[in-house]
């Protein structure tokens, strides 16, 4: 892209968000979070959906979002619940600090605020675990404020739009100053949501469909021909891998031992099966001998690995197994009958490291 491109858009800016908003109008996608038209955002509705969708997919999020607004259907309601309630029926969705920020959020809203969310990027930004593109989303889509919200879908459109070759991350500034430079003063709201759309519908990753993109004419990267190449990714590091053993004891009645986490840290307050620290990049290991939780017991190990990726690097877990007569004494353990299991509100991987034992042990 050339220095001066950004200059040569800026004036046909007006033009490309009116197309974009008449397309949007014609394509909109129909959410259970999104207003209709002519309906007034509910921002509580808004900022749960946007926390509920970073980095996770909108099919995925839909039924989590209905329980959610069924059970607390107001800000209030959400400040109001306990948070083990608010932990267990976000559990699934993964990324539990998420959780616990979303019922500080609500207390905060609910008891600083009166109940009514802030409604300026920066008052939204105030609120606790509310990051840029949050509070960015809810100023515009919920007050309709002249914000910017840049997911990768935006990225990816801005970068074809504008034939930007720089490689992300390092283009991340300048994708937002684009995007930031289209933003139109009317309708910033239904503008932003529509970009999103356009992104997810029809600038999608592979085989973008410029047929049917109101921005067809515009866009520099169709006509260069190299629309679906961008945006360019600087390769990736290596993940780095940790490693950990977990413990699964189970009783002839069908009883799991499980305990909790630590209130702090990953999946913090969450239930566990026992396991040993997990290894870091040091080559450090834990010696599963010393994190065992039960004494003088004769543990199978059972074949392969549970896998599961975290935001920063990827566990395996082995998997030791018993089942015993009775119940030994455990401090700070707990017995769950299986078929209660789901009360226990497993994290994602914890729920896997069961799946996997009882797979093996029946
Ligand atoms: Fe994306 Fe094609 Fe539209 Fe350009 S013309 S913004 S590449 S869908």
């Amino acid at each position: 892209m050339d220095a001066a491109a950004p200059h040569v858009v800026e004036t046909a800016a007006a033009d490309l968000a009116d197309r974009l908003l008449a397309w949007y109008d014609r394509h909109r996608r129909r959410m259970p979070w999104r207003a209709l038209p002519g309906e007034t955002a509910d921002p509580y509705r808004v900022w749960l959906s946007e926390v509920m969708l970073q980095q996770t997919t909108v099919a995925t999020v839909g039924p989590y979002f209905r329980r959610f607004v069924e059970r607390w259907p107001t800000v209030r309601d959400l400040a109001a619940a306990r948070s083990e309630e608010v932990m267990s029926a976000w559990a699934g969705l993964g990324y539990y600090a998420r959780a616990r920020n979303l019922h500080a959020c609500a207390k905060a809203v609910a008891g600083d605020h009166g109940g009514a969310f802030p409604d300026t990027e920066d008052g939204l930004r105030a609120l606790p675990g509310v990051g840029a593109y949050t509070a960015a989303a809810v100023a515009a889509i919920a007050f309709d404020r002249r914000a910017t919200v840049v997911d990768g879908n935006v990225e990816r459109v801005m970068a074809r739009l504008f034939a930007v070759e720089q490689p992300l991350p390092a283009s991340k500034a300048l994708l937002k100053e684009l995007a930031a430079s289209l933003t139109p003063e009317a309708r910033p709201g239904d503008y932003a949501q529509a970009v999103m759309d356009l992104g997810a519908t029809v600038c999608t990753p592979r085989k973008p469909a410029c047929l049917s993109c109101p921005w067809s004419g515009a866009c520099r990267g169709r006509v260069a021909g190299i629309a679906e190449d961008l945006p360019r990714k600087s390769p990736k590091a290596d993940r780095p891998a940790r490693r950990g053993t977990a413990f699964v004891v189970l009783t002839r009645a069908d009883e799991l031992l499980l305990r909790l986490r630590p209130a702090r840290g990953m999946l913090g307050g969450m239930h566990e099966v026992p396991a040993t620290p997990w290894d870091s990049k040091t080559g450090w290991r834990a010696d599963p001998d010393d994190h065992a939780p039960v004494e003088g017991v004769v543990w199978i190990a059972l074949p392969g690995v549970v896998r599961h990726g975290f935001t920063h690097y990827d566990l395996e877990l082995e998997v030791l197994a018993v089942r015993l007569r009775d119940r030994p004494a455990v401090p700070g353990g707990q017995w769950w009958p299986l078929d209660r299991l789901d009360d226990a509100a497993l994290p994602t991987l914890m729920a896997k490291v069961v799946r996997h034992a009882l797979g093996h042990l029946g």
